[in-house]
């Protein structure tokens, strides 16, 4: 296949990012790099002289959403700059990304991300496929670019010992790496002085941190040293295990000002005989126990959750059960999604026996239960005098929107809330999937003390 005329300098860049939090941190450091070789960001997929997809093949939506994005570049006219597809599908299927798309020219894994320089030099030449076994030391002490200087991500540990029978994390991010807690501390540490005063703490199992260092420290007491660090304001934490979840997790968000009542808690199924299947490690009530646990010790907690429908087995009464869990732990919001196979997974061998349609009658049943739950939720919130994290602009013009400390939405007036400030708000009314506020008082403004509206 002949492919379009390719520029040979680069000065543009443009990522696009699928799939989880730890992926949107990958890209940051990605986009920190670009940046050190002297790249500007630019918001032009169309127009970047580099353009990297950062990929995620957890579901199979996010990976046909690469493939078409792929394909699309085959039909774009005119000289295209250099195409590059990193993370988690250039790790498993590299070699395939170069033969089935002439148009992109370099693939590369994680753990390459040092040699990046060097390898876009060598695709502007000649194809370049680099993937491989994953060092996150080096990767973490990369710069990054991040979007917003007042919160920043940071890992505490990389991969998965978890052998969820759908999940393909493990194979393709291997097993539970923890980083030394002196290593969380110092980066949480740096990032302070440098203004940020909300962390988001990532992992894949962030419970079940600390089990492989020497040193033996729970993830309760990281959460305790980050909540510490001077000028750390808000830390968030994702993924919880619920079979790993502690009741010290909770007492220490309880205790600790700086951790927010925030918590998501992946359930997957309200059936013992799916959520066996899916090999999770707990069953329906202890799920329902440790959600009512979190509601006791911390007050006004938010919970989220995934959930998986059509898993192979699930009939109607194991959804029933499902929508039955929903109902008795009254979400806050959830994440759902059909169960789609992937390859290498210990499900892979299993029937995907529901049908398609029926996945998506009980996903729509399932997102209708939801909604009202959710909207009962944002309902409850009104008249609430919240603190919201400004991250980005709204919808409508004028609009700005930030995360309340309970991770909910909250949409405000740009001209009252500056992007990137940190503001209390009242919560003036609720929507479908968010809140409107009025913001009461600047807290900070691009990491400088802010000051009060009347
Ligand atoms: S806990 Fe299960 S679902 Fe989560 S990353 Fe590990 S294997 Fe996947």
């Amino acid at each position: 296949m002949m492919s379009a005329s390719r520029r040979t300098s680069i000065r543009s860049y443009h990522i696009r990012t699928f799939g989880c939090q730890m992926n949107v941190h990958d890209s940051e450091h990605v986009a920190g790099l670009c940046e050190q070789m002297g790249y500007e960001w630019t918001g032009s997929a169309d127009e970047a002289d580099l353009l990297i997809f950062n990929t995620c093949c957890v579901r199979q939506g996010a990976e046909d959403r690469l493939w078409g994005n792929l394909a699309s570049l085959a039909h774009a006219e005119g000289a295209r700059g250099l195409v590059a597809v990193c993370g988690c599908v250039a790790e498993s299927r590299g070699v395939e990304i170069l033969a089935r798309f002439p148009e992109v020219g370099l693939v590369f894994g994680m753990e390459a991300l040092g040699r990046l320089p060097q390898l876009i030099e060598r695709s502007l030449v000649a194809r370049v496929c680099d993937t491989g076994e994953v060092e996150e030391a080096e990767i973490d002490a990369l710069p990054a670019r991040r979007e917003n200087t007042l919160r920043a991500r940071v890992p505490v540990s990389h991969g998965c010992d978890n052998n969820c029978a759908y999940c393909v994390v493990p194979l393709v991010r291997g097993g539970e790496r923890s980083r030394p807690a002196s290593d969380i501390v110092e980066e949480v540490g740096a990032l302070a002085r440098a203004g940020v005063v909300e962390i988001e703490l990532l992992g894949q199992n962030v419970n079940s941190y600390g089990g492989d260092l020497d040193e033996k420290v729970s993830f309760a007491e990281i959460l305790g040293r980050v909540a510490g660090v001077p000028g750390i304001r808000r830390v968030k934490f994702e993924t919880s295990h619920p079979r790993d979840l502690g009741r010290e997790v909770l007492v220490a968000m309880s205790e600790c000002g700086p951790l927010c009542e925030y918590l998501h808690l992946p359930v997957q199924s309200g059936s013992d005989r799916v959520l066996k299947a899916m090999n999770r490690g707990y069953d329906a009530g202890y799920y329902k126990e440790t959600a009512a646990l979190a509601r006791q010790i911390v007050p006004g907690i938010k919970i989220t959750t995934d959930i998986i429908v059509g898993f192979p087995g699930e009939d109607r009464e194991d959804f029933e059960r499902t929508l039955d869990l929903v109902r008795t732990v009254e979400f806050d919001a959830a994440y759902m999604f059909m169960y789609s196979p992937r390859e290498g997974t210990p499900a892979w061998l299993l029937e995907d026996d529901v049908p398609v349609a029926e996945k998506k009658r009980r996903l729509a049943e399932l997102s209708r239960l939801q909604g009202k739950i959710t909207v009962n939720s944002l309902e409850k919130m009104s008249g609430a005098r919240v603190e919201v994290l400004v991250e980005g602009l709204g919808r409508d013009p004028g609009q700005v929107v930030g995360r309340t400390r309970g991770n909910q939405v909250v949409v405000l007036d740009g001209s009252e809330a500056p992007l990137e400030s940190l503001v209390t708000a009242r919560v003036v009314s609720a929507g479908r999937h968010s809140l409107k506020g009025r913001v009461y008082e600047v807290l900070l403004e691009g990491g400088r003390q802010g000051t009060r509206r009347e």
